[in-house]
């Protein structure tokens, strides 16, 4: 049987979407491929608010992780962290040679404009990274009131927002952001495999100044390429069909404001659910609205809890990291609609309160 996906990634994707990639293959130097990429890039600097450079990588967002790191930063990097996805960005900071601190916050908790406030008031750093939404935790970090501090600093802003963006509004340009991430398997709905991201010119011109930028993930020679309405090497060309479908259906179907809209619709439910049933475990103001994080509060066996729902047809997502038994999830991102989300919080329901959980 065919699981309806309740994990925060891989999302379930629409047939109409998943059948775009049963067209053949093109030359990937020829006039239609470039068509293709000029839809692409015009439609996501739509949906990521920029006037910027957009780079497409055929990775994981990971891959770009990296890609911000050994671009971007020259002398010391700044990681905030508030869960795993944002230690990540430390341990690849430290893996490709760089000067690198963690300021890390209890799970569970945003990073606040006063962190980033106070850590880069010591003039020590030419970049920071932060997560925007916490995956593993449910936090969605103030980035308007951190934006806001950023501006006053000369450092490079690195932002994963690879499970907000197309969830949440990210203007871009107006936050000052020369980073922004994400892959397609989140917010966009699409299969993984491609992740995407904004270069401020700033950003860019800094790289010139930058040793040991790698090959795969040269922002330099991505520009150089794509510039061209070409790619450095073969892409993942059946992907890039889906996301040049599923960019038209987010922008010009649905309408991004709707999209917005129906997350915060999800989250609203699944919050709900939680403070009815267990607890939040961001304070409500700074809860996700692609993922809710609930604490296990009544002590279940969620390996228990898993294999109920896997039988009702579902794949129930428990907490990450440290936080894999003590919490689970609900994700609401994607193209999930209001009705599948309260079918499943009513099937969780039964689950619950039956024997064994
Ligand atoms: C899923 C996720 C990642 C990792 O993305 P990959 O595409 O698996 O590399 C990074 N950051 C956040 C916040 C995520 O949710």
């Amino acid at each position: 049987m065919q699981k309806k996906l309740f994990i925060p990634g891989p999302v379930d994707v629409l047939p109409e979407v998943l059948k775009q990639m049963e067209r053949p293959m093109i030359s990937h130097r020829g006039k239609e491929i470039s068509a293709i990429l000029e839809r692409i890039i015009g439609n996501t600097r739509k949906l990521m608010y920029t006037k910027n450079t957009i780079l497409i990588s055929t990775s994981s967002a990971t891959g770009l992780m990296e890609g911000a790191i050994r671009n971007c930063v020259s002398k010391r990097c700044v990681n905030f962290a508030n869960g795993a996805f944002a230690e990540r960005w430390h341990g690849i900071a430290k893996e490709c040679g760089k000067e690198a601190d963690l300021v890390s916050v209890e799970w569970g908790k945003p990073i606040t404009a006063d962190i980033v406030d106070e850590a880069l008031s010591s003039g020590k750093y030419d970049a920071m990274t932060m997560v925007h939404n916490e995956t593993s935790t449910g936090v969605m970090s103030p980035i308007s009131e951190i934006a806001n501090v950023v501006k006053d600093y000369d450092v490079s802003f690195l932002v994963d927002t690879v499970s907000s963006m197309a969830g949440v509004k990210i203007e871009v340009d107006k936050l000052g952001i020369d980073v922004c991430l994400y892959g397609t398997q989140k917010c966009m709905a699409l299969p993984p495999g491609l992740a995407l991201c904004s270069v401020s010119d700033g950003a860019l011109k800094k790289a010139e100044g930058i040793t040991g930028r790698g090959h795969y993930f040269d922002f330099l020679a991505l520009k150089k390429s794509i510039d061209k309405l070409q790619t450095t090497t073969t892409p993942a060309i059946s992907l890039l069909y889906a996301l040049d479908y599923q960019l038209d259906r987010i922008i010009n179907k649905e309408g991004q404001e709707n999209r917005y809209k129906r997350h915060a619709e999800m989250a609203g439910i699944a919050r709900k659910w939680a403070a009815d049933n267990f607890e939040l475990i961001p304070e409500e103001k700074y809860a996700s609205n692609t993922v809710t994080a609930i604490r296990n509060t009544k002590s279940m066996d969620l390996g228990g809890l898993k294999k109920k729902l896997a039988e009702k047809g579902y794949e129930f997502s428990n907490g990450y990291g440290k936080f894999k038994d003590v919490s689970f999830r609900i994700p609401h991102m994607g193209d999930r609609t209001v009705e599948e989300l309260m079918q499943y919080l009513d099937d969780l329901d039964e689950c619950i309160s039956g024997p064994s959980c």
